[in-house]
């Protein structure tokens, strides 16, 4: 299950134990250093900010531009249908025309460095917000939230946001792109009226050992993992800031002849807006447990939502099936001896997706669009869940629910 070809764009680092070269994936959340072995989990207040070095052609004094670089999946719901894609792109953060209007390829041929308060440059403040770029094909998409338009909503989930600074000189009386060290459109003063950023605390790369808080021994997770586990006292952990915090899990009875566990949040939410009303309920949701039953919790469902970022169909697909057929037979605590696929999507992103889920649930009808866009979703209860799959070829099957997917979806799951 790791990844073997991995495309994703790479920074490059120091350790900070010993100072030897370090080259992440974009999506890693462990600088391991081959030299002194050092694991330490990477810490970014608010998102990670990069640049792109200038070339060593380029003597003239740097300023960097800001771009927007957002990543994750995208959900549309029109009428009685859900569109899906992935957003993968960068988008200038200023207002102006003369910049290239995305990175293009830069960031694939030129590794990426962390931006910290200490690095030298002229750095631009953004004057774009995340919210507010422009990504082709998905315009404007509120990060986490819905937008409204007529007859549609439309949700990013999953999302990873960073900044990339670009670094331009001027040069002949024009900016001039200090990377590919080639002219740009605009006149050299373009930039002159935008301002350097504050560059605080917020602006610091934090690392943090990777030991159990609880008993000191070594956490374990793949790079990308959001949650590490202590095989010595079988707990589960994820970073809060600058310190670990236990996750509350689950795992699902297995047999030992499973190949890898996969992690999903299981979600207990109140639903507030498609209540019963006089013992009909304003529309069907296809089996979701608890739902439209005056029992303990009528307005309380529980949802069973992959804990890993995959394709959005397969998504979809995987968090129908787990959150229909429930628990069966009931899980405990106790970690897995065999492999731990790692948990890419955020608890908080999982809540955001339960909107998406209900809508790919819910039988059609001319009022559910509405219904679903006004209700509001209130997450009681989260916890991880870690169910054993078997590798078959090209599949991973669930054997107890007869669930599939593609190893070949995970795979590409892993860049988003
Ligand atoms: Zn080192
Ligand atoms: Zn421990």
């Amino acid at each position: 299950m790791r990844r073997s070809v991995n495309p994703s764009w790479k920074i490059r680092h120091e350790c900070p134990q010993c100072g030897a070269p370090v080259v992440l994936d974009e999506t890693d959340r462990i600088l391991a250093c081959s030299y002194c072995r050092v694991r330490l989990y990477l810490t970014c207040p608010g998102h990670p900010r990069y640049y792109l070095a200038p070339g060593e052609s380029c003597s003239e004094d740097i300023q960097y531009v800001p771009y927007w670089r957002l990543k994750g999946m995208a959900f549309s719901l029109r009428t009685n249908h859900i569109f899906h894609k992935i957003i993968d792109s960068t988008a200038v953060a200023l207002n102006v025309p003369s910049l290239p209007s995305t990175l293009g390829s830069r960031p694939q041929v030129f590794p990426l460095r962390f931006a910290a308060s200490d690095s030298t440059g002229s750095f631009l403040e953004p004057g774009i917000s995340s919210d507010g770029v422009s990504i082709e094909g998905a315009t404007p998409i509120r990060h986490g939230s819905r937008v409204h338009r007529p007859g549609s909503s439309e949700w990013f989930i999953g999302q990873t946001i960073s900044m990339i600074y670009f670094p331009v000189a001027s040069r002949g009386g024009f900016l001039h792109d200090a990377l590919f060290d080639r002219p740009l459109a605009g006149p050299a003063d373009a930039l002159s009226g935008c301002l350097p950023p504050h560059r605080g605390s917020r602006w610091t790369v934090g690392f943090v050992p990777t030991l159990c808080p609880n008993c000191g021994w070594d956490l374990e997770g793949e790079p990308d993992s959001l949650v590490l586990t202590c095989r010595n006292c079988g707990s589960a952990w994820e970073c809060a800031g600058e310190q670990f915090k236990e996750v509350d899990f689950l795992t699902m009875p297995h047999t030992e002849d499973e190949d890898i566990f996969l992690p999903f949040w299981k979600i207990r939410a109140k639903l507030d807006g498609i209540k019963p009303v006089s013992g009909a309920v304003p529309f069907r949701l296809a089996g979701i447990p608890g739902f439209g039953y005056k029992a303990r919790e009528e307005d309380v469902c529980r949802f069973i939502v992959p804990a890993f970022k995959i394709q959005p169909r397969h998504f979809l697909r995987l968090a129908r099936s787990m959150t229909s057929r429930g628990l069966h037979p009931v899980p405990h605590r106790a970690l897995p001896r065999s492999a731990l696929y790692p948990v890419t999507l955020p608890r908080a992103q999982a809540v955001e997706s339960l909107r998406v889920i209900l809508a790919s649930m819910a039988v059609p009808a001319p009022r559910t669009l509405g219904l679903l866009t006004e209700m509001a979703i209130s997450p009681v209860h989260t916890r991880l869940l870690y169910c054993p799959f078997i590798v078959r070829g090209s599949e991973c099957i669930q054997p107890d629910m007869q669930i599939g997917m593609s190893r070949h979806a995970m795979y590409w799951g892993r860049l988003i």
